[in-house]
């Protein structure tokens, strides 16, 4: 078996007692920063082996970790904080896990987006995580632009210092929505600040700790124009969609009934 489990974002009490068991029992651990998964396992009292798996090593150390999965022994994946594979390593391995055949068991805990979600008053009905924007100008920009449509409440993590610049980037592609900053989560300083993305710029003098960002869906996504919806509805039915499905997909990508798109169908 292969687990996913997660590890605290700030607060040593969020962790749960499944994953300290887990930890305890599994053959290994394989973690992003070895010495800081050791402090934590050293408070839990956990002595199991540990491995390091980050991005540089990651290729040569998931072959590792396979072949004793393969051989019968369980092993747990952990990141520096919150969820394995969100942001973090682990989401290979479990690709090649299960193409191999073995099976993944996630250990749910602690986790920096969805804790900024629940308590940032933004629509949670429906949620777009986005992590981290590209930290290259034109790349970051061609991600934000694709972004500004989204409906749904949008989720980014951003490094401190990178914050300000973001925010502003944010404005120029987004327009000035509300946001929230959910700063130092389960932490002692751990806030929200809420408002427009300028208000906030304003008051952010010099961003400290981590951050989850949290934008407004776009309210005001613009009426499409008639050839557009039936180049859409064509366009999947070119893809090989059937009518039924391509009418369904063209009415929730316009907002229209079926009815209308139909009518207007049969009109060309
Ligand atoms: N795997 C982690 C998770 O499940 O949330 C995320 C890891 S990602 C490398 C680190 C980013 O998550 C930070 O830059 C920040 O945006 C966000 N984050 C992590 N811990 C946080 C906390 N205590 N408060 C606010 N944001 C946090």
């Amino acid at each position: 078996m292969l687990y996913l489990c997660a590890t605290p974002i700030g607060n040593l009490e969020d962790m749960t007692f499944r994953a300290i068991r887990i930890l305890k029992e599994v053959n290994l651990i394989a973690a992003e920063d070895t010495r800081r998964t050791r402090k934590l396992l050293t408070h839990f009292e956990i002595h199991t082996p540990l491995i390091r798996f980050d991005e540089n090593c990651k290729a040569t150390v998931a072959e590792k970790i396979l072949e004793r999965l393969k051989t019968g022994e369980s092993v747990a994946v952990v990141s520096d904080a919150g969820l394995p594979a969100i942001s973090d390593p682990g989401a290979d391995l479990v690709r090649l896990a299960i193409d191999a055949g073995i099976n993944v068991c996630p250990i749910p805990g602690a986790n920096a987006a969805l804790s900024a979600l629940i308590c940032s008053g933004l629509d949670t009905t429906k949620f777009l995580f986005a992590g981290f924007a590209p930290k290259k100008n034109k790349n970051r920009r061609e991600f934000l632009q694709k972004l500004s449509t989204v409906e749904e409440t949008i989720i980014f993590y951003e490094a401190p210092h990178r914050l300000k610049e973001f925010l502003e980037e944010l404005l120029e592609v987004f327009g000035d929505r509300q946001i929230v900053l959910a700063r130092e989560l389960t932490k002692v300083h751990e806030e929200f600040l809420r408002g427009t993305i300028s208000e906030l710029i304003k008051n952010l003098d010099e961003p400290r700790g981590e951050f989850v960002v949290l934008v407004e869906g776009n309210k005001f996504v613009a009426p499409q124009p008639e050839e557009n919806l039936l180049d859409f509805y064509n366009k999947l039915l070119e893809q090989g969609l059937d009518k039924k499905s391509a009418m369904r997909e063209t009415a929730k990508k316009f907002n229209v009934s079926r009815r209308e798109i139909y009518s207007k169908v049969i009109a060309t």
